[in-house]
């Protein structure tokens, strides 16, 4: 079978590692020049590193040696305050770490253990045709190609979405946010500690090690307007104005960070789908199922789909029954986490956010165990 995947983001290359170890013909079309590094950081989790596992131990293997795991939580005030500290206890009970990695360096382990002539860059997906036995698919740049299979794996913004579903537009949840990542040593950023600093006027920023002497920002707004800065210096004063007087490192780490080398950028979603295929087109990771950053699961969830979708192309008959099975299990897991991330979400900026952080941080409260039990213990496996 030869399936296309549009999108070389994180999603898309797992699922050419999934695809590619079950012997398949796989292509990744990407509509970048290179595959450059951006500012951001990601938090993987129990069952996002155990579907890497069952894809390619030596995936996650890499991905620990390049990252760095989180010891200790730590809430604070903006005054400086803190509020609560608590051992991250993931590896305990769920045999993985909470890992915290660049992206860049996420997105370059996952390239390299692939062909590199499968992945062709410069390909802008514009639209596809599908017919009784192939799918046809389009490029900016004037090419066409067949496939068996069309994956989009292309982003919240999905090209493959809007010609498959037609739902429109993302929706802005009301927040802005402003990522980096840095190296910048302070005695108030120890490694394997994540930081998280709040305040009661819609606003928190998130301070994590993600290895090898880095550290990655994240700030969020409640701000009605969702437009972003034309020029890399006004977003950087922007969030500079936001984060003015808070504790250090905050202010300094944002004052430190290269204007070029911070990302501002609306928090969407997109309500969740009953059905993501259509034939012989599916859909995977945000393209599939975006959600608000709140619980940090958007890439674990495309690590689940591309471990599953892997499997049930490799088991079952032909690819409408293994469409099926896929949408059939991902809907109602990732539904659960949409609707987690957004209450989560929502409330992290309210003026009691504190009491959210604190209960997060305390899984006994807020029937977090259960929650957070069979969203970390999810198992790899096609049959649960
Ligand atoms: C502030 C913030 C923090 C986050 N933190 C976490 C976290 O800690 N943990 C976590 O699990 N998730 C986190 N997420 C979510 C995570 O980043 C996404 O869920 C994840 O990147 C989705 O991967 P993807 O491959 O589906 O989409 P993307 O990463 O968006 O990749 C899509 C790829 O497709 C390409 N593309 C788009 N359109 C086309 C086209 N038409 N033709 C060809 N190529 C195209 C893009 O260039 C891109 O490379 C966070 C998100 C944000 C905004």
């Amino acid at each position: 079978m030869n399936i296309a995947i549009i999108g070389g983001g994180i999603g898309g290359l797992a699922t050419a590692n999934a695809l590619f170890k079950k012997g398949f013909k796989v292509q990744v079309y990407e509509r970048a020049q290179a595959l450059r590094p951006i500012g951001a950081g990601l938090s993987l989790t129990p069952n996002g590193l155990n579907s890497l596992n069952a894809i390619q131990p030596a995936i996650v293997e890499s991905i620990m040696s390049a990252g760095s795991p989180t010891h200790t939580l730590t809430l604070k005030r903006s005054t400086g305050e803190v509020i609560a500290s608590e051992p991250m206890t993931t590896m305990q009970q769920y045999g993985q770490p909470m890992l915290n990695i660049q992206w860049s360096k996420l997105q370059a382990i996952l390239a390299s253990t692939l062909p590199p002539e499968i992945i062709h860059l410069q390909h802008h997906c514009v639209g596809f045709e599908q017919q009784d036995n192939k799918v046809e698919v389009h490029f900016a740049n004037g090419k066409t190609v067949q496939a068996d299979l069309l994956i989009g794996a292309d982003g919240i913004n999905s090209v493959v979405r809007q010609e498959l579903i037609g739902d429109g537009t993302p929706t802005y949840a009301g927040r802005m946010s402003w990522r980096a990542v840095i190296q910048y040593p302070h005695e108030q950023l120890s490694p394997n500690i994540a930081t998280l600093v709040t305040a009661s006027d819609g606003k928190n920023i998130v301070l994590i090690d993600v290895g090898e002497g880095y550290t990655f920002w994240s700030a969020g707004v409640l701000l009605a307007d969702d437009s972003v800065c034309q020029q890399a210096s006004d977003a950087k004063a922007r969030v500079l104005e936001f984060f003015a007087g808070w504790t250090e490192p905050v202010e300094a780490i944002i004052e430190a960070t290269p204007e070029e080398d911070i990302v501002e950028r609306p928090i969407w979603d997109r309500l969740p789908l009953p059905h993501w295929s259509k034939g012989r087109v599916t859909l995977l990771g945000d393209a599939a199922h975006p959600v608000v950053p709140s619980l940090g699961q958007g890439a674990n969830m495309a690590f689940e789909d591309a471990y599953e979708l892997a499997e049930y192309l490799s088991t079952a008959p032909d690819i409408e029954t293994a469409l099926n099975a896929y949408e059939n299990s991902r809907v109602p897991r990732t539904e659960v986490i949409y609707n987690r991330s957004a209450v989560r979400g929502h409330d992290s900026y309210r003026p009691d956010s504190e009491t959210t952080f604190v209960k997060m941080m305390n899984p006994s409260q807020m029937s977090q165990d259960d929650f957070q039990a069979w969203l970390y213990s999810y198992p790899p496996s096609i049959f649960h």
